[in-house]
């Protein structure tokens, strides 16, 4: 089958930290999902370090020791090696390569306005410390990584639009003018507002790593508690359990919007048998804040135990972790070599072939 043809996925994260619950709402859970439908040719992750880098070439360690870390995530969320491809980004020289070669294809001005990039250059005070090159482009090694797995199918959290939309132009300005090359991608995102930017326990708008407002997959019991009763505010105008609350803006439902599911009522909370039942209460007045913190709690430990028993069996089988890191880079090595011979081809950047 032409590469064209085929359903291939292609996800990554960056090695700057544990995964948190924003990861595994927002795209883990769909990987797992695609990977058990059976439907899809190839399901690749990558595991972004050089970006990592971008941001954080300062510490180095950093992003080493996040590696295992995140590879320790997916095996405890279901992701299964062996039908899905566990690769690094660093090992994949091509992905060096193709980003050289598609910087051409794209403007400063054009990458200025991507939204993504310009907050976190706002979050990550480059805007007065001076923002590095790397930092600045990197949507375009993003397009790299996705075009060079021939990647159609891209599972992200909303923050991502920008970068997919970034690739699509590559892909379509790369076909029009060196021929038809490149796979054109397409973004799949969560149906729900909050699973597609999970906000963080701080209520700001996003649950990140680099913000340090995460619950992890990691994490125990007693953290998550705490953070759900320590961090999450409610309705500031909801004093007394009897008036009448917002459930908009309001984090606790911002996170039952994300996790609930009809039985979890069934089992922890039967009065109501939905969440828009739990929200008309909560609206009308009547339902206090602590009954809904307690409720989010039982939800996230029954999503969290499992992931978190799963993790522990793991962490004592490191070296089967580089074997499966080892295997996957070998995979994709190949793959994304056939891309960027493709590309030289396409672009005339193969003078030796034609001597003899
Ligand atoms: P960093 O702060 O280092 O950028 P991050 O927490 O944003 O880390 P990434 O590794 O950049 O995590 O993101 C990996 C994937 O997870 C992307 O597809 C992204 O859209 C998704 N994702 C990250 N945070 C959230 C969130 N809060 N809600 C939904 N999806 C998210
Ligand atoms: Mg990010």
């Amino acid at each position: 089958m032409n590469s064209k043809n085929k359903k291939i996925v292609l996800t990554g994260d960056r090695p700057t930290g544990r995964l948190h619950l924003g990861h595994y709402i927002g795209s883990l859970k769909r990987r797992v999902e695609l990977q058990n439908s059976g439907e899809f040719d190839e399901i690749n992750i990558l595991i972004a370090d050089d970006q990592a880098l971008t941001d954080n070439y300062d510490n180095p360690e950093k992003i080493r020791k996040n590696i295992i870390n995140i590879v320790l995530d997916y095996l405890s969320v279901g992701i299964n090696p062996e039908k899905v491809n566990i690769c690094i980004q660093s090992c994949l020289p091509a992905l060096h390569s193709l980003t050289f070669y598609y910087m051409n294809l794209v403007t400063t001005a054009r990458l200025s306005r991507n939204p993504t990039v310009k907050a976190e250059i706002q979050m990550r005070g480059f805007a007065n410390e001076g923002l590095p090159a790397g930092f600045f482009a990197y949507p375009v090694s993003q397009a790299a990584d996705i075009t060079a797995f021939n990647a159609n199918i891209i599972p992200v959290g909303e923050d991502q639009l920008p970068m997919i939309e970034q690739t699509r132009e590559i892909v379509e300005k790369f076909n029009k003018i060196y021929g038809e090359t490149l796979v054109m991608p397409v973004a799949v995102i969560p149906k729900n507002e909050s699973q597609r930017r999970l906000p963080g326990v701080d209520g700001k708008a996003k649950m990140s790593k680099s913000l340090g407002n995460c619950i992890y997959l990691s994490d125990d019991y007693e953290t998550v508690k705490n953070q759900v009763n320590g961090k999450m505010f409610t309705d500031p105008m909801h004093l007394k359990i009897s008036d009448p609350g917002h459930t908009e803006n309001n984090i606790v439902f911002a996170y039952l919007d994300a996790f609930c599911t009809d039985e979890y009522f069934a089992e922890y909370l039967p009065e109501y048998s939905n969440l828009e039942e739990m929200k008309e209460h909560y609206r009308r007045g009547g339902l206090g804040d602590g009954v809904c913190k307690k409720f989010l709690i039982k939800i996230l430990e029954e999503i969290l135990s499992p992931i978190r028993a799963e993790r522990k069996k793991w962490e004592s089988d490191i070296n089967t972790i580089y074997d499966i890191l080892a295997h996957g880079n070998s995979k994709a090595r190949k793959i994304t070599d056939e891309t960027l011979e493709k590309v030289k081809n396409a672009m005339q950047i193969n003078y030796f072939n034609n001597l003899y």
